[in-house]
């Protein structure tokens, strides 16, 4: 870890959207938070659940507090210590907890980090394996194929001008983390959850050079998350189509996509509109349990288990 804050490279120009992946694509950021959600507030017991060096995470906890996630408060005089708490924002955050944890565990493979953690809903007191739909309608085990999305222009301006400062690899086996920390794969893998399938759609959507574009279709064909076929004779022509573990990455980005609008936009636009075609109305994620189906609410989930 070299880098001085939680956010170094976002200007108060990027869109909505785009700062929230910024700050959902640190791994620290998802694991500290998730900590905290967990009532560990202390910086010992971080420390120690985490297994974080103390300067990192005293960095980490100060980018985390400047970006408005969490805020301290004493609880000991002699000598000063606080602990950390999350802000409204932070809280809200469950969601996207939830997205990431559900797609990592279906699909990041059980050499992950955070392989044996659990996510338990209190209210029936059962495991349970979060089904995503939209809160608005009440429509559960929504897919990409659900929703039609509309990127904003800002949006895109924002990709290309942090392009070089991101780096250009994720790491097999891949994890939530691991894509949203690249910007262009972020994009590249909504372009692909909102219908494009040719390597041309990509590049007049997203402005993309053809190399970086290669680059990114490559690595998503070799983690699995998008599949390279030929679809006219002679294997000329190719379409990438997106695998159930691509389309199943949907949740993730609408769960951080709405988050950004709440929190970072000024006028609710956070720079990608979804709109879920059966209600018409602009997708409010929702879970719902798979063994009660009911819905989950914030205070009524807890993760269990330890990551490593
Ligand atoms: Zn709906
Ligand atoms: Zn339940």
């Amino acid at each position: 870890m070299t880098k001085e804050a939680v956010v170094p490279d976002v200007g108060e120009s990027a869109s909505p959207l785009g700062r929230a992946l910024v700050l959902m694509g640190d791994m620290w950021t998802v694991r500290i938070v998730r900590a905290i959600f967990a009532e560990q507030r202390r910086f010992q017991d971080l420390r120690d659940s985490l297994n974080i060096s103390d300067p990192v995470l005293s960095r980490r906890l100060r980018g985390l507090v400047d970006d408005g996630l969490l805020f301290t408060r004493a609880y000991q005089s002699h000598p000063p210590r606080h602990e950390y708490l999350l802000t409204e924002s932070g809280i809200d955050l469950w969601r996207v907890m939830i997205a990431l944890w559900t797609w990592d565990r279906t699909w990041a493979g059980a050499h992950h980090r955070d392989s044996g953690l659990r996510l338990r809903h209190d209210v029936c007191g059962n495991s349970t394996r979060p089904v995503f739909g939209c809160g608005r309608c009440g429509a559960i085990g929504l897919t990409a194929r659900d929703v039609k999305g509309t990127v904003d222009d800002r949006l895109l301006l924002d990709v290309v001008g942090r392009r070089s400062r991101r780096s250009p690899t994720i790491n097999t086996p891949i994890d939530a983390s691991g894509v949203l920390g690249d910007r262009w794969s972020t994009m590249i893998l909504s372009d692909a959850l909102m219908g494009s399938r040719r390597f041309h759609e990509f590049q007049s959507h997203l402005k993309i050079s053809p190399v970086t574009l290669t680059h990114r279709l490559e690595l998503f064909v070799e983690t699995g998350m998008l599949s390279r076929e030929s679809v006219a004779a002679g294997g000329r022509r190719q379409e990438y189509r997106l695998t159930p573990k691509g389309i199943d990455f949907f949740s993730v980005t609408a769960t951080i996509n709405s988050w950004a609008a709440q929190w970072l936009a000024d006028d609710g636009q956070s720079g990608l509109s979804l709109i879920h075609t059966a209600c018409g109305h602009e997708l409010q994620p929702q879970f719902t349990c798979n063994s009660c189906n009911g819905v989950l609410a914030r205070p009524e989930i807890s993760f269990e288990g330890s990551a490593v």
